[in-house]
């Protein structure tokens, strides 16, 4: 035992990841898997990105310029590069591949384990017996059905029941999007389930931390690869392609989710409905600054303050000035600018302004 152990050591020496007990790595195989697992996960340290084409295979890079969906499955920050200590907790050889199972964490300062999320990595090798990834999203969606309707591709479950009605509202909803804002359709994968959690472990999560609590409508946008993850809303998750269409035409504006919240509403509810919320929070709390307004938080399931008032914003020039001015709003590249320019209000003056807007719009929507 003590001689199998230093050896681990030195297999691990300068790897990012550490093994849990119990984890067999005497097999050769393993061991190879082991080592190609642990270069792809160093190699994004330090804010690089490795070249794809040595760990993925060739028809996964050309369905995705990213195929691997763990990566920014929980945030825009590479998974890998977030200083978590990974944990493999968990390797399992099978006649197809090799799986390793991780745990992405740390340790708070009284040693609670805290886990941020536990990932599925499966290494398969070529005929040279060169190792490569198998991406867990297609392993996952074996069984899934497709149907395309207009420029979406829509994949789902098989025990859902694919509904045309709900698919031509959000196709309708779309071709309006695109006349309005003169933009041409795009290609768009789009998953649904009934849950979120659902999707999560299709890009291949056991656990991440957007999992569990009460189930309500929750999905994510990746505009680098033209998909979306729609959890709750069937067919007509109108928010998230919405963002693949407007994302990148202001990536410098303050208001890209507002911009989108104002048109399709945040999780299944629309502004003045958030607004609310976010009123009796501000009644609640006399003390709480909008003048910072880019600091503004409170922890709320189903509300995120900050969107909901920028979305109400956008809604606000929306009713004065139509689609111009929402083009108009989103080339400013701060709220000064914004609120300067669109509302006549001074910076310091934001917290009065806002508190007396977000309640008449709060008692609008009674
Ligand atoms: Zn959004």
């Amino acid at each position: 035992m003590p001689v199998l152990l230093l050896f681990l050591f030195t297999l691990n020496a300068k790897a990012q990841t550490y093994l849990n007990i119990g984890v067999d790595t005497t097999s050769a195989d393993v061991q190879k898997a082991l080592v190609f697992y642990n270069s792809y996960i160093a190699a994004f340290k330090h804010k690089k990105t490795p070249e794809m084409s040595a760990y993925w295979p060739a028809a996964e890079l050309e369905q995705r310029k990213v195929p691997d969906q763990l990566l920014y499955g929980i945030n825009m920050y590479p998974l890998y590069d977030q200083n978590y200590r990974a944990t493999i907790l968990y390797i399992k050889p099978t006649s197809k591949y090799i799986q390793i199972k991780t745990q992405f964490g740390y340790t708070d300062s009284l040693k609670n384990i805290i886990t941020f999320c536990i990932t599925n990595h499966y290494v398969a090798f070529d005929q040279a017996k060169k190792p490569y990834f198998i991406n867990p999203l297609t392993l996952n969606a074996v069984g899934w059905h497709t149907k395309k309707v207009r420029n979406i591709t829509f994949y789902y479950p098989s025990y859902h029941q694919f509904n045309q009605v709900r698919a031509d509202s959000l196709c309708n909803r779309l071709a309006k999007l695109e006349k309005d804002w003169s933009l041409t359709p795009i290609q768009v994968r789009y998953y649904l389930a009934d849950t979120y959690d659902e999707l999560i472990k299709l890009k291949g999560f056991d656990l991440s931390i957007l999992m569990g609590n009460l189930d309500r409508p929750s999905g994510m946008s990746d505009d680098q690869d033209n998909q979306v993850f729609c959890g709750g809303l069937g067919e007509n998750y109108f928010h998230e392609v919405a963002h693949l269409y407007l994302n990148h035409l202001y990536p410098n504006s303050p208001l890209q989710e507002g911009l989108v919240v104002s048109m399709a509403g945040s999780m299944g509810h629309q502004v003045n409905w958030h607004l609310k919320r976010v009123n009796v929070y501000l009644q609640q709390h006399p003390k709480a600054d909008l003048n910072q307004l880019e600091d503004f938080w409170y922890t709320d399931p189903y509300t995120n303050p900050g969107s909901a008032i920028d979305g109400m914003i956008c809604n606000m020039v929306y009713k004065k000035d139509g689609i111009t001015g929402l083009k108009r709003v989103m080339t400013y590249t701060s709220y000064q600018d914004i609120f300067e320019k669109e509302f006549h209000v001074a910076k310091g003056q934001w917290n009065t302004y806002l508190r007396k807007t977000i309640r008449e719009q709060s008692e609008m929507a009674k």
